[in-house]
C-alpha cells in the first residue's frame, strides 16, 4: 500500500489529492490545427487516471524563446482556443493544470521563426549550433515582461498555476551560470547578480497574477557541465525564489548540453533525488517550507513512494510514466501494480520525437498522443463476442495486438513457439540498463489474461493449425540475417541469439560481425558479465546506428569506457579458428582475434507463416518484423500491432 506518496500537500493555495505531479513534456499537439481537440483528450485521459496536478509542455513566452515550432506561444492570441479547452478538458476530470512559462534562451533554434537566439552574453551553444545574440538592457526587461504578460494570460485561461522553467539549461538557467553569462552589469559579474534576472522573472510573474495564485519554480539542481554553478550557488539561488515568492520548487537536473546522462535507462532510478534533497535542506536550513519536488528516472509509485518515505522530499514529478500509462495512478492506487504499463526510459517515442515535430507518443503504449484516433471503447458495430482470431507469435507486434483485439471485444488465441512472452524485449531485459523492457512483459503477462486472451506458450502456429480463425495476424517477427562469409560453420560462431541465451559460453575475446542496435546491446551484456576484450565492427553505416538520438551517445560512452573497441568501414574476408581476417577502408588488413565470433549483422523477416497462410487462403494481417524490417524497431512493431488490432 502506498502512504505518503498518495496522502494530499498543498502547493500554496492550491490544494492537490496526492504528491505525484505529472512533469512537463513537450507534445508537439500544442499547435496542431485542430483546435486543440488531440492535446485537450491527452491530458484529458491523464487527469481521469488520477494525475492531479499535470504540468504543460513549455509554452513559449516570444516567437524567439520558442524550443521549435511546435511550441504554445502563450501571448499569442492563436493559442488561447486551444488551450481553454485542454484546461476544461482537465477540470471536468477533476485534475488541475498548470502552464510551464518557457524561454530556450541560446538552446533556440534560428530556423523556427527565423530569429536569431538571444542570451545573456554570445556564448555558442552545441545543441542549437549557433552563437546566439547578447541580450540588451531593455531586451532583459521586455523578456521580463514577457514571462509576467504570460502568466496573466494562463491565469485568465483558467490555469491553476504557472510554472516557471529555470533549469535544463534554458534562458533563466543561463543568467545563473558562469559559463553562459559573462555580462559585467547589473544582470552579471558575480554570482549575486547572475541571480537577478531568475529571481526578477519570478517577481513580475507574482506581480502579474497576484498573491494567492500559485508559481512553481522549476530550478537546476546540478548543472553537469564543468565550470558551471556550484552546488553552493544553486542552493542560494533556490533559497532567493522560495524567499521571491515561489510556492514550490522543482528540481531538474543537468542542461542539454551535459555529456552526463539523466534521463536514459541506463541511469538508475532515483539516481538524481539527492539533489532535490540538497536543495530541501538548504531551504529549511535559511527557515523555508517551500515544498520541493524531485524528480528523473522514477517510473512507478513504490519508487515515488520510497523517494517520499524520509520525509526529505514533499512531492515528486514523473513525466514519461503517464505517457506509457495514462491511468498509472488510479491503477497502482487500486492495488493493481502488475497492470501498470511501465516507461521502459527507451525515449524512443517521446523525446527522439519532441527534438523533432512529429507527435510524442510511447513506444509501449502506441495510443499515447493519439487519443482521438484509438478511442478506447469498442467501435460501434463490432461484434462485442465475435468469431475467435488467431495472433500468431507474441512479441512485441503480437502482444499489442492480441491486447488490442481483445480490448475491442474479440475473442483471441495468442500462439508463441517460445516458452514465453516478450519476443525480443526478452533478450534486451537482460541487458544492463534495460531491466525495465522485462516491465513490458509483466504487463502484458498481466493484461492479456485480465483481457480473457488465451495465451498458448510452447506452441508454434501453422497455417494447418489456424485455418479454423477468422483472421490471423502474423507476428512471427525475425530471423538473423545470414552471413555468407567463408568460416561461419566452425564451432566458435554463434548467432547473437545463442549469445544472449548463453553469455557464459563465449570466450574472454569476442568478435561481433555487425555494429547496429543489437550488436551494441550484446557488448554490453558481454562485457558486464566477465572481463572480455570485445570488438563489435561493420561494413558501412555509424555504430548503434537506429539507436535514438538522445540514447545513442550515451549508450556509446558506456561501451568506450567499458574498452569495447568497435570498427566501421570493415571489409570481412573470413572467419578463421583464429578470429575473423578483416580490411579496413584504408586498405590495412588483419586480424581481429577472437575465442568466440557472433553474428549480428541484422535480420530478416520470418515469412514462412504468411506464406502458408495466403496458400491456404486464410484472412491474415502482417505486423512488425515479420512484414519488413527495414529500419524496423520497437516502436513500429506495437504501432503496427495496435494498427492492425484496430483494424480486424
Ligand atoms: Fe517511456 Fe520509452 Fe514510452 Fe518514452 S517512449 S514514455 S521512454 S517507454
Amino acid at each position: 500500500g502506498s502512504g505518503r506518496a498518495l496522502s494530499p500537500v498543498r502547493i500554496g493555495s492550491l490544494q492537490l489529492r496526492h504528491r505525484i505531479v505529472m512533469g512537463s513534456m513537450h507534445l508537439n499537439l500544442e499547435q496542431l490545427d485542430d483546435g486543440g481537440a488531440a492535446l485537450a483528450q491527452f491530458y484529458r485521459e491523464r487527469a481521469d487516471g488520477g494525475a492531479d496536478l499535470i504540468v504543460t509542455g513549455g509554452a513559449a513566452v516570444s516567437r524567439t524563446g520558442a524550443g521549435g515550432p511546435g511550441y504554445t506561444l502563450i501571448n499569442e492570441p492563436g493559442c488561447a482556443a486551444a488551450l481553454s479547452r485542454t484546461v476544461d478538458a482537465v477540470h471536468a476530470a477533476g485534475g488541475h493544470l498548470a502552464l510551464q512559462l518557457f524561454h530556450a534562451g541560446r538552446y533556440a533554434f534560428e530556423q523556427t521563426y527565423g530569429l536569431r537566439p538571444v542570451a545573456p552574453s554570445a556564448v555558442y551553444s552545441g545543441l542549437s549550433r549557433c552563437e546566439p545574440a547578447a541580450l540588451t538592457a531593455a531586451q532583459i526587461e521586455q523578456t521580463i515582461a514577457d514571462f509576467a504578460a504570460g502568466a496573466g494570460r494562463a491565469r485568465g485561461l483558467g490555469f491553476d498555476a504557472v510554472e516557471i522553467m529555470g533549469s535544463e539549461g534554458y534562458l533563466l538557467n543561463q543568467f545563473a551560470s558562469p559559463l553562459t553569462n559573462l555580462r559585467r552589469d547589473e544582470w552579471g559579474g558575480d554570482a549575486v547578480r547572475r541571480r537577478r534576472f531568475p529571481v526578477a522573472v519570478l517577481r513580475a510573474v507574482r506581480a502579474a497574477v497576484g498573491a494567492g495564485f500559485p508559481i512553481i519554480v522549476r530550478t537546476s539542481g546540478t548543472d553537469l557541465v564543468d565550470g558551471s554553478s556550484t552546488d553552493a550557488e544553486l542552493d542560494a539561488l533556490a533559497v532567493e525564489f522560495a524567499c521571491g515568492g515561489a510556492d514550490a520548487l522543482n528540481i531538474g537536473i543537468g542542461w542539454h548540453e551535459s555529456t552526463v546522462p539523466t534521463v536514459q535507462s541506463l541511469v538508475p532510478h532515483g539516481h538524481w533525488l539527492p539533489m532535490a534533497r540538497r536543495i530541501k535542506r538548504a531551504l529549511l536550513a535559511a527557515g523555508l517550507a517551500t515544498p520541493v519536488i524531485g524528480s528523473n528516472r522514477l517510473n512507478s509509485l513504490p519508487q515515488a513512494e520510497a523517494a517520499l518515505a524520509a520525509g526529505d522530499l514533499d512531492l515528486v514529478s514523473m513525466a514519461r510514466p503517464f505517457l506509457a500509462d495514462p491511468a498509472i495512478i488510479a491503477t497502482s492506487r487500486a492495488g493493481r501494480l502488475p497492470l501498470v504499463n511501465t516507461c521502459i526510459g527507451c525515449n524512443e517515442a517521446c523525446l527522439d520525437r519532441a527534438l523533432g515535430t512529429e507527435p510524442v507518443s510511447c513506444l509501449v503504449n502506441p495510443r499515447a498522443g493519439h487519443e482521438l484516433e484509438f478511442p478506447t471503447a469498442p467501435a460501434a458495430g463490432r461484434a462485442p463476442a465475435g468469431p475467435a482470431v488467431a495472433v500468431a507469435g507474441a512479441g512485441p507486434a503480437g502482444m499489442q495486438a492480441a491486447a488490442t483485439l481483445a480490448a475491442a471485444g474479440l475473442a483471441v488465441d495468442l500462439y508463441e513457439a517460445a516458452g514465453g512472452i516478450g519476443g525480443q524485449f526478452r533478450l534486451a531485459g537482460r541487458v544492463p540498463g534495460k531491466e525495465d523492457f522485462l516491465e513490458t512483459i509483466r504487463y502484458f503477462e498481466h493484461r492479456l489474461v485480465d483481457l480473457g486472451v488465451r495465451v498458448l506458450t510452447d506452441h508454434p502456429a501453422d497455417a494447418a493449425g489456424l485455418a479454423g480463425y477468422a483472421h490471423v495476424v502474423v507476428g512471427t517477427g525475425v530471423l538473423p540475417r545470414r552471413v555468407r562469409l567463408p568460416g561461419t560453420g566452425l564451432v566458435h560462431v554463434l548467432d547473437y541469439r545463442q549469445a544472449f541465451a548463453d553469455p557464459a559460453g563465449v570466450g574472454p575475446r569476442v568478435a561481433v560481425i555487425g555494429a547496429g542496435g543489437i550488436a551494441v546491446d550484446l557488448a554490453h551484456l558481454l562485457a558486464a558479465d566477465a572481463p572480455r576484450q570485445i570488438t563489435i565492427m561493420r561494413r558501412g553505416g555509424r555504430v548503434g546506428e537506429g539507436i535514438g538520438p538522445t540514447t545513442r551517445w550515451a549508450v556509446l560512452q558506456q561501451l568506450r569506457a567499458a574498452g569495447v573497441r568497435m570498427l566501421t568501414g570493415v571489409s570481412y574476408r573470413r572467419i578463421t579458428p583464429e578470429g575473423v581476417e578483416i580490411t579496413r577502408t584504408d586498405g590495412e588488413a588483419g586480424l581481429v582475434a577472437a575465442d568466440t565470433v557472433i553474428l549480428a549483422a541484422g535480420q530478416e523477416p520470418a515469412t514462412g507463416l504468411a506464406a502458408g497462410l495466403a496458400a491456404a487462403g486464410t484472412a491474415h494481417t502482417v505486423v512488425g518484423g515479420a512484414l519488413d524490417t527495414e529500419g524496423l524497431n520497437a516502436v513500429r512493431a506495437f504501432d503496427q500491432g495496435l494498427r492492425a488490432g484496430t483494424a480486424i
